[in-house]
């Protein structure tokens, strides 16, 4: 999109739109018009408001640098005032340009011409063969083979920022929980919201393949295995290597994370440990299978945590069970 180049005094799509998508303006109006109202705002922006256009342009669309922290995603709100509402209604959570892609009405044409969300969903899980959500790994994501998909949230809300609204690499499947107000929801991410919102921070990059070998790290803190109250215990999260720990608790921050594991460990972990009791009885018992055998057997089953639904969280009570130096004697008698 040419929109800031002033290629043409007077407006024309022909001018300011790549050829894909001139088809698309001539049969969906209400876009066309939002565009000629941004387009004659910004140009009777003075030069250096048009600078600042296009600089928060540019930056908005650099997500991998604003998730880094080095460079300073722009809102709405600090741009010129004549500027603001023309560009929420082409830009915003209920702009122009984002119901094009996922309303009804015109949406045969940009299917035709640029393919359909469930097919970019689906061939997004052909290539990212993970089962889980990717920001909570709790949750199942739905599969290419099912109807439907998982929403794509805006990493950086479409409320609070112009111009990245329809960028894909702001826009990543997310689970039901993780997306809900009070978890992520819309909340504005770049930012402190509860101790400084002026201070930018460091997140995760949602597509980066800057973090070879990145683990986050899970142990239970317990003098009892029974973890219904969660005030009984703690749960460390760790990440390693620790030069992302910046990164790692500004996302324990916005999805809510420790209090969302703590839960699920206090109401899930005693069918968790039915399960090993039973196989303890089943292997070792019946068929006098070593317990060093058989410990390594139960820690091996979760060695690739992100394939099952909170398999992270199974991952570390077992972890926590079995590593218990009491752990077969409890076993092989009533108290555990
Ligand atoms: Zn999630």
């Amino acid at each position: 999109m040419q929109l800031f180049a002033e290629v043409n005094p007077v407006y024309s799509h022909a001018d300011l739109m790549q050829p894909d998508f001139q088809s698309i303006i001539d049969n969906h109006k209400v876009l066309d018009e939002k565009l000629k109202a941004v387009f004659a705002s910004y140009m009777a922006l003075a030069p250096a408001e048009k600078t600042q256009i296009q600089q928060a342009y540019s930056n908005n669309n650099n997500i991998e640098q604003i998730c880094n922290n080095t460079i300073r995603p722009v809102k709405f709100a600090e741009l010129p005032v004549c500027i603001q509402d023309p560009l929420k209604a082409l830009y915003g959570s209920k702009g122009a340009l984002y119901q094009m892609l996922t309303a009804k009405d015109n949406y045969d044409e940009v299917k035709n011409r640029c393919g359909s969300l469930k097919g970019h969903f689906e061939k997004f899980r052909e290539e990212n063969p993970i089962s889980v959500c990717p920001f909570c790994g709790m949750e199942n994501l739905i599969t290419e083979y099912e109807e439907g998909k998982n929403e794509y949230d805006h990493y950086l809300s479409k409320n609070d920022y112009p111009f990245c609204s329809i960028n894909f690499n702001n826009l990543t499947p997310i689970c039901d929980i993780c997306n809900k107000p009070g978890y992520k929801g819309q909340k504005d991410i770049p930012f402190q919201p509860t101790t400084n919102p002026q201070i930018q921070d460091e997140l995760y990059y949602p597509y980066s393949t800057a973090y070879p070998g990145h683990v986050i790290d899970l142990k239970i803190n317990s003098t009892t295995t029974n973890l219904k109250d969660v005030d009984d215990w703690t749960l460390s999260i760790d990440c390693t290597p620790t030069g992302n720990v910046q990164k790692k608790n500004r996302w324990l921050e916005i999805y809510n994370i420790e209090s969302r594991y703590k839960g699920k460990i206090a109401g899930d972990s005693y069918q968790w440990k039915d399960r090993i009791v039973s196989k303890h009885v089943l292997r070792c018992k019946r068929k006098g299978i070593p317990f060093d055998d058989f410990k390594e057997d139960i820690l091996d089953d979760f060695a690739t945590p992100l394939k099952w639904n909170n398999g992270i969280l199974m991952k570390c009570f077992y972890e926590f069970i079995m590593n218990d130096p009491n752990c077969e004697a409890n076993l092989n008698g009533t108290i555990f």
